[in-house]
């Protein structure tokens, strides 16, 4: 979800006749280079003439060359240009009843010059950073063994406390040995020691809102406003003017991550673009790549003034294609598709089928909704509650989000870990990652009376995201009366209870250092002074980092966590009886997923005072508290009951 609103205008819409458009099965579409020619194809079955200019820059200047394509089969036009052309920057016209529309790259384009408005031929073998043939993803075995860590890449590094020189920068994220003033590490080390196995960035390929000429720092924006799909955004490029550095340093960084241990997860926008009328699809085949409405319209499911139609043919193998070009071109490691709820399920299945034939470790997840009306039926939409249906893709919890914490759209709502009861079984349904469990009672649920994931790898698990307050920010407005102190309790609770749950856990960059974007909640063109990772809070909130640490390293550590199946959780994972409200206690037994620990008890309470729980028969050792996490065991508890602290977890086990 995310909120620009922008614009509606009106289409010249030609519904109806989209049908009679030829498919083209090619995979050859945009720029083909070779050394000793470069061909082009376009496809635009309603184009009347379509020509390529060529210049020296990405911007400025006249054309140095002007090539008519010709007419292929299949609604294709085509041209080649002989000679070694890299470096030449390009731009296709297309003449539509009888006027030529405005240039623009192709949607194929693979580089641009400065802004996106000019392709680039480019050689992308003279781009690989040494070593790339050796590149190679980190091991992974489940899905459920993910852990993702969701990031803006000016945020990492717009801080001066950051210690990192390439502020902004892809770059930015690729410096190992940078600290604060206090000597802690930051950036990269930062991430690396926290734990996590995915960095997942928000957009990076080429987006319209940042003016990638302007001086460094002045603008910001999170990028859902897609200009280029094929290209990596400019601004985040030491040369935004010379599309090809920011081709390699993208590539340096998926390198530098990997070489970390650090998959790299890319946020992908196809359900809608930033332009409407003047986007690149409307330039080269007018309405074709987007929804009507019944007036005639367009329609707007993004709540952006456009959504794109997956379901038809040359917008669904555009999407597939550009995606499957991330993960070979640029050894991207798995997609968190933006309003995923926009597009068709049959191609959310092909696309998933066609990545996993790249490698099966591929990891798509994406956001259930959408942010209005389509009028592609609910039934055919990989809406969340469709999950079930989708193969092997994920969608976000907002349930057990809203449930830990309250709704996104009341502000002084509260949850789980802020003390409101009737929160339970959200919660519950959460702990068990959406899927079928006996012991929820789905008609208390706050959002879904239903399961909607087949397989807790379908379940993203997760309290708060770059979208709404961060979740310090959230528990400061909605418990207004409450001292940092308990702040303090809450924030660490709904972490633990993120961190444990079963599912594929989700963290917001910074969560770890009790975040804060100063209350702004839609902060998607807030200056950095509002949405940088503040590293000063590592030294501030040390106790608490720490924390979140060690719960990340007991969850790495303990594959009762993070079963793989549904099956698996209704065969290990019972519910207790609580006697009070806003408890909410479990066991994991026997050694499930082959944890070592035989039987572990995890109890969570959300009251401001302590509460007594029975505990199954036997001795248990506790291995964590509100305070810290040992394995070794810090007491051990006899009595068959024990006291969970108010606002705090408590686990113990039986080895
Ligand atoms: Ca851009």
């Amino acid at each position: 979800m995310f909120f620009f609103f922008c614009k509606s205008s009106k289409p010249a819409v030609r519904n109806g006749q989209y049908d009679q458009y030829p498919a083209y099965e090619g995979t050859d579409l945009g720029m083909v280079y070779q050394k000793k020619k470069t061909i082009f194809k376009l496809w635009s079955p309603a184009a009347e003439a379509v020509r390529l200019l060529l210049y020296a820059a990405g911007e400025g200047g006249s054309a140095l060359q002007t090539k008519n394509l010709k007419r292929a089969s299949n609604g294709v036009w085509e041209t080649t240009l002989n000679g070694n052309q890299a470096g030449s920057y390009y731009t296709v016209q297309v003449k539509s009843e009888g006027k030529w529309l405005e240039e623009t790259p192709d949607p194929y384009a693979k580089a641009t010059g400065v802004n996106g408005r000019r392709g680039m031929i480019i050689d992308l073998a003279a781009t690989h950073p040494a070593g790339w043939e050796n590149d190679r993803r980190p091991a992974q075995n489940a899905f459920t063994d993910i852990i993702l860590y969701e990031l803006h890449v000016r945020d990492l590094s717009s801080h001066p406390a950051s210690g990192i020189r390439n502020t902004g920068k892809f770059p930015g994220l690729t410096e190992t040995g940078t600290r604060n003033p206090d000597g802690l590490s930051t950036g990269l080390d930062h991430i690396r020691e926290l734990g996590v196995t995915h960095v997942h960035l928000l957009p990076i390929f080429d987006f319209h809102s940042v003016d990638e000429s302007a001086s460094e720092g002045t603008q910001y924006n999170w990028g859902y406003d897609p200009d280029n799909y094929n290209t990596p955004e400019g601004s985040y490029s030491t040369n935004p003017k010379d599309g090809a550095v920011r081709v390699r340093e993208l590539k340096q960084l998926v390198q530098t991550l990997h070489a970390n241990g650090l998959r790299v997860i890319m946020d992908v926008v196809y359900n809608h673009t930033g332009q409407t009328d003047q986007s690149v699809f409307n330039r080269c085949v007018p309405g074709y790549y987007y929804r009507q409405n019944a007036s005639g319209g367009w329609s707007d499911a993004s709540a952006c003034g456009n959504e794109t139609a997956s379901e038809r043919p040359m917008m669904r193998k555009y999407m597939i294609e550009s995606m499957k070009y991330w993960a070979q071109e640029y050894h991207i490691d798995g997609f968190r598709v933006d309003l995923m709820g926009i597009h068709d399920i049959a191609t959310m299945n092909l696309l998933s089928a066609e990545l996993r034939a790249i490698d099966p470790t591929i990891f798509i997840y994406g956001e259930g909704w959408t942010a209005g009306a389509s009028p592609l039926p609910d039934a055919q939409r990989a809406l969340k509650a469709n999950t079930w249906k989708l193969d092997k893709i994920a969608a976000f919890g907002d349930d057990f989000r809203d449930g830990l914490k309250g709704s996104v759209f009341d502000h002084h709502d509260r949850g789980f870990v802020s003390g409101k009861s009737g929160t339970e079984e959200s919660v519950k349904f959460g702990i068990v990652g959406a899927t079928q469990h006996p012991q929820i009672n789905y008609s208390k649920v706050n959002y879904s009376k239903a399961p909607w994931a087949g397989e807790p790898s379908q379940a993203i698990t997760y309290v708060d995201c770059h979208d709404n307050h961060t979740l310090w920010d959230r528990l400061s407005i909605s418990c207004p009366d409450a001292s940092e102190k308990d702040r303090i309790r809450m924030h660490k609770l709904a972490v633990a209870l993120v961190l444990t749950s079963q599912g594929v856990p989700f963290m917001h960059a910074g969560v770890e250092l009790l975040r804060t974007k100063q209350g702004v909640e839609n902060s998607y063109k807030s200056p950095d002074l509002i949405n940088h990772i503040d590293w000063k809070r590592k030294t501030q909130y040390h106790a608490e980092h720490d924390y979140i640490r060690a719960l990340v390293q007991l969850r790495k550590r303990h594959p009762a966590f993070r079963l793989p199946s549904a099956e698996l959780i209704r065969k290990h994972l019972q519910f207790m009886e609580v006697s009070d409200p806003n408890l909410i206690a479990y066991q994991l037994s026997g050694n499930a997923g082959g944890d070592r620990w035989k039987n572990i008890a995890v109890l969570f309470n959300g009251n401001p005072a302590a509460r007594t729980l029975k505990l199954p028969a036997g001795d248990w050792k506790v291995v964590l508290d509100d305070q810290k996490i040992d394995e070794k065991g810090m007491e051990t508890i006899k009595r068959g009951e024990v006291t969970v602290p108010g606002i705090s977890a408590k686990i113990l086990i039986q080895e």
